[in-house]
């Protein structure tokens, strides 16, 4: 990495961001503005519009307007595709510029940034752009005298609500398969991770993408978010994000045009493993990554470690070894493995996390706020021992550097405990045995089941929940169903 090109980046002014609406920069409409506090040290970097009830239906009405008159949609297959070939490529271009900004907004550490953001957001782009001109109807086999055609047609117009935690990637997880379905998206960035999607909605229109097929709107949740689940011009609402707000999307739906809406609600996911594992060096290392890495801010984190007794005090040892080793600071520091905490709000909820268990009297290693003298969000990675299946950490997500362990004794205690929360993101296996492997993978209710691994995986595989994680599937060409529509033409011959 070019580290150089990193100091000059990072020591550069952030210019005040705008809404991308109708392919225009626009102020807010009251021209009220956000800071935007950096987690890497406090203080502003710059602020993006605090964007009102008639921004969000401006860009609506754009993208309402876009679809229907096929600027997008009508355009040859062929030719979407090289637009967003195009923006593929002029996002690998900036890449550096990106994921810089996006650490500086966000905190994550660079060396994912880079990978995780815009590396993987141009990827998704150009997956799903080769995608387009590949994608058939069907013929169904009908009885002598009929033909019926099944074709795909785009929904229309998209609402996309992001997270902050890997605003490009889980951005283009949506917009890369709704862009090349052919609709038309209004996105709203997290109020704390909105500067790199508004670059990317820029680099959009660089690479020749109409006016009003990409808007991307910030301000808060309450406001935007909410305005476009109450619109009546939204015909699909795609969410990454909380379970509380995942609810209120559903109401609003309900409220409003019934869109069907697609929810990924994060999970408190069980990393199992067996006294049996090959080698217990090799998973507390990849055990350690799976929960700290980007300070636990990662929807499919393994949060909950659940361990074969015999093996419980030395792998829990192995784990806090390797913790240990991984430096938490500076994330634009080429060596730092785990960078800031996204903002003080969520700081001081992984510590009144901690709190608890303390004060239920469970054992901590770590648990505390560090660096404070840069003014800065850092935790230290924390390990809670001898955590109960009750225990509020044991069941909701922290989303914090904050690992809830247990010991088992069977194999269908470890399923039973595996599986009693409310959540269904993922899961992993670590075991010698391959039939139990693959018992544990039909046993478990989750999205994904790692095996001998935490994490990992790449776009051709769907990500979804399952339970209260959430419904519908980003990644590989199954993301297409929540774009498409199925229509049919009977026809008597
Ligand atoms: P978190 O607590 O991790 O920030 P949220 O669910 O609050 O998770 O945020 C995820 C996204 O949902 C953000 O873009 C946020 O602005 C948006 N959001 C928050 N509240 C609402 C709401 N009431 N309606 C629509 N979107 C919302």
């Amino acid at each position: 990495m070019d580290l150089d090109r990193i100091n000059e980046l990072r020591a550069q002014p952030v210019a005040p961001a705008f809404h991308i609406i109708d392919g225009a920069r626009s102020a807010a409409s009251d021209g009220a503005t956000m800071q935007v506090v950096s987690p890497l040290d406090g203080r502003v970097l710059t602020t993006v519009p605090k964007g009102t009830k008639a921004d969000a239906e401006a860009a609506v009405a754009a993208a309402r307007t876009a679809f229907d008159d096929g600027r997008w949609s009508d355009r040859a297959p062929a030719e979407r595709k090289a637009v967003m070939l195009r923006w593929a490529a002029l996002i690998e271009e900036n890449a550096l510029e990106l994921a810089v900004l996006g650490v500086r907004d966000n905190g994550t550490e660079i060396g994912m940034a880079v990978k995780a953001e815009p590396l993987s957001a141009a990827a998704t782009i150009r997956y799903y752009a080769e995608a387009i001109d590949k994608l058939y109807g069907e013929i169904a086999p009908t009885g002598h005298g009929n033909l019926g055609l099944v074709h795909r047609e785009p929904v229309g117009v998209v609402g996309a609500i992001v997270p902050w935690n890997f605003p490009l990637m889980i951005g283009a997880w949506k917009l890369g398969p709704a862009l090349a379905a052919g609709c038309t998206v209004v996105l709203k960035p997290a109020e704390t991770a909105s500067l790199t999607l508004l670059r990317l909605a820029e680099l959009a229109l660089e690479a020749g993408m109409p006016a009003g097929v990409l808007n991307v709107v910030t301000g808060e949740g309450a406001v935007i978010g909410a305005a476009i689940a109450e619109s009546m011009e939204v015909d699909v609402l795609v969410f990454t994000g909380s379970g509380p707000t995942g609810r209120r999307l559903l109401e609003a739906s309900a409220r409003s045009n019934l869109k069907r809406v697609y929810l990924e609600l994060g999970g408190k996911s069980p990393n199992i493993v067996f006294a049996d594992t090959a080698d217990l060096d090799e998973a507390a290392k990849v055990s350690a990554n799976g929960i700290f890495r980007n300070s636990g801010q990662v929807c499919v984190a393994g949060s909950r470690l659940l361990v074969e007794r015999a093996v419980h005090d030395v792998f829990v040892e192995k784990l806090a070894a390797h913790a240990r080793t991984m430096k938490v600071g500076d994330p634009l520091d080429v060596a730092t493995a785990a960078g800031a905490v996204n903002s003080l709000r969520q700081l001081e909820q992984n510590l009144g996390f901690v709190e608890e268990a303390r004060a239920a009297g469970r054992e901590i290693m770590g648990g505390n706020r560090i660096l404070e003298e840069t003014g800065g969000y850092f935790m230290e990675p924390t390990i809670v021992t001898g955590v109960s299946p009750q225990d509020r950490l044991a069941q909701e997500e922290v989303f914090g550097p904050v690992l809830a362990v247990m010991p088992f004794d069977t194999e269908d205690e470890a399923v039973a405990l595996a599986n009693g929360t409310d959540f269904g993101l993922a899961a992993a296996v670590w075991t010698a045995d391959l039939s139990r492997a693959h018992r544990m993978v039909r046993r478990i209710r989750a999205g994904i089941v790692h095996v001998n691994t935490y994490g990992g995986s790449d776009l051709t595989v769907p990500l979804g929940g399952v339970k209260q994680s959430g419904n519908g599937h980003d990644k590989s060409l199954h993301a297409f169903d929540k774009y498409l529509d199925l229509k049919t033409a009977w026809f008597k011959l």
